[in-house]
């Protein structure tokens, strides 16, 4: 471990491990298969990194053969990135990649064999080819592999890669070497299907916290979109900051606004020219621009320590895309603020595109994201959670909803009592659809062939429309007022919500968005 701590010194200029690094890189240095679980920006390349630098406590022959540290990741841009930053630190390490021509290819295979290289970073199909591993066999240098992004080898993960798969055989083929799974997706059964699918012999496990502290969560509704941008960007004027959008034509727009206010904005997405890319994301690292306004194309590997916000504008697909988004805010460990401006559409609009093909694990993550920034529940308490941890903070002091910021519907209760009483009055027979329907006085084939058309609850809530009272069933259901259960996730009321009934308890909804707007009219 002393050599680990020296090599962190030397090459990195950092003076101590952040938590379970050492833990991960003690794995690696004593051949025992581990699975590492951090957030995004927590430093997982730091775990494969340096003990490629160490020597293991594998006997004698070994330590003197085998020192190459094979790593292998799913995206070639960020495997260049770090090969450049290993480069640039002296140490040796290269990556084999289609962009490259024969001799290129054969000079990293001299390096290899002349047992020069330490870390040799390949995309799973590169390394499966029968040339590959044909290769690294003969030359018997392998000390370990290092998966990177590892849930892509899991059908439940939300980011399955059929060519993850077929690095279960590296057990096999590799019986002296040692496997190490490294991802940010941290659900218990995504966790044990990763060591499932890579073999894993007896692994180590290491998963660490996912609460970002440092993080200021807030989710309002969207609204006036550009007034609610602006209060951010002029919260952090001249820090740098990301806007993530959903389409190439909200980049365009949302940057073109912002220039015309004065601010310095550039922006990415994947319909730019690679040249054109590269230029926007050199002078947002080097702080020549101040906001860089994004598809998700944009972020993959940028490192960039003092990033004050992230605003979403509209609602990712998933809490895993989430976290890794708005987690590039803060990796310097102070404060920053992460803003999500999204509106019951935005549920649609990825309904829409998913339809037909997506998967149950998309459409719950899916799911999972809207109860998030719809619940009126604490987002630190919420996303770690979502995580499979535990948060056992009262109040985060860090997030719009425990600051008390989020502003609630006037006529919570009424609105709660009626949603609450048309659930009893439907028999607790429907889910939150039907329920909708009824309550925003829809009548469609359901609700007329069942005749809830004559039900007293019928249109009771036919001002605020269909989207919002699905917003206020999630909220009653997530506060216990209200349960969801069966195969056709019906809902029932709960004790708490027959007390609602007679009046007791005090439902959180939130205002609507015309709601909200008229409030914010009337201060200003
Ligand atoms: P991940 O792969 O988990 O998303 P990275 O490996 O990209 O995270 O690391 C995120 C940032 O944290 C990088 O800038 C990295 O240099 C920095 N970092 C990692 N480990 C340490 C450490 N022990 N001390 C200080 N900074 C660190
Ligand atoms: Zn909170």
């Amino acid at each position: 471990m002393e050599d680990a701590r020296r090599a962190l010194e030397r090459f990195w200029g950092y003076d101590s491990f952040r938590p379970l690094q050492e833990q991960s890189i003690r794995t690696i240095l004593e051949g025992r298969d581990s699975l590492t679980v951090l957030p995004t920006g927590a430093g997982k390349s730091i775990c494969f990194q340096v003990p490629a630098l160490c020597r293991g406590h594998r006997g004698r022959e070994a330590s003197r053969e085998r020192n190459l540290a094979v790593v292998v990741s799913p995206l070639i841009s960020l495997m260049q990135d770090q090969v450049d930053a290993l480069t640039e630190k002296g140490i040796p390490a290269a990556l084999v990649n289609s962009l490259q021509n024969e001799s290129e290819k054969r000079k990293v295979a001299d390096r290899v064999r002349c047992g020069q290289l330490r870390l040799l970073y390949l995309a799973p199909e590169r390394l499966l080819s029968p040339k590959t591993l044909g290769f690294l066999r003969q030359q018997k240098c392998v000390r370990y592999f290092a998966i990177d992004e590892a849930h892509c080898v899991s059908q439940w993960g939300h980011d399955f890669r059929p060519e993850y798969q077929e690095l279960k055989t590296l057990k096999q083929l590799f019986p002296d070497a040692s496997v190490h799974a490294f991802t940010a997706t941290a659900s218990q059964s995504v966790r044990s299907d990763i060591a499932c699918q890579l073999g894993l012999a007896n692994p180590c496990y290491l998963v660490g916290s996912f609460d970002r502290p440092n993080l200021t969560y807030r989710m309002p509704r969207a609204g006036q979109k550009m007034q609610q941008i602006m209060d951010v960007v002029q919260r952090h004027r001249g820090k740098s900051g990301i806007i993530y959008c959903l389409s190439r034509r909200d980049v365009d727009t949302t940057t073109q606004a912002l220039r015309t206010l004065g601010i310095n904005a550039k922006s990415y997405h994947a319909g730019m020219t690679g040249p054109q890319r590269k230029s926007h994301q050199d002078s947002f690292m080097q702080d020549r621009c101040d906001v860089m306004v994004a598809t998700i194309a944009f972020g993959m590997g940028i490192d960039k320590p003092d990033i004050r916000f992230v605003i979403h504008n509209g609602m990712p697909k998933s809490v895993e895309h989430y976290q890794q988004e708005s987690g590039r805010a803060g990796r310097d460990g102070l404060d920053s603020e992460c803003v999500l401006l999204h509106s019951p559409r935005d549920f649609l609009v990825w309904s829409d595109v998913m339809h037909g093909e997506a998967s149950q694990v998309a459409r719950d993550s899916l799911q999972a994201m809207f109860e998030l920034c719809n619940d009126v529940t604490c987002r630190h308490k919420a996303i770690v959670e979502y995580f499979g941890q535990d948060y056992g903070v009262m109040r985060c002091g860090a997030c719009d909803v425990c600051l008390g910021e989020l502003v609630l519907h006037e006529q919570s209760s009424a609105i709660a009592q009626s949603i609450v009483a048309c659930v009893r009055d439907l028999k607790q027979k429907y889910g939150a659809g039907h329920v909708a329907r009824v309550l925003s006085g829809k009548s469609d084939k359901r609700v007329l062939q069942f005749h809830h058309d004559r039900i007293k609850s019928f249109g009771a809530l036919d001002e605020h429309g269909l989207m919002a009272i699905k917003v206020w069933i999630q909220q009653l259901i997530s506060q216990k007022y209200l349960s969801r259960s069966g195969s056709y996730n019906t809902l029932a009321t709960t004790a708490a919500g027959r007390r609602l009934l007679r009046g007791q308890g005090t439902p959180k909804l939130t205002a609507t968005a015309r709601n909200q707007q008229s409030v914010d009219g009337n201060q200003s």
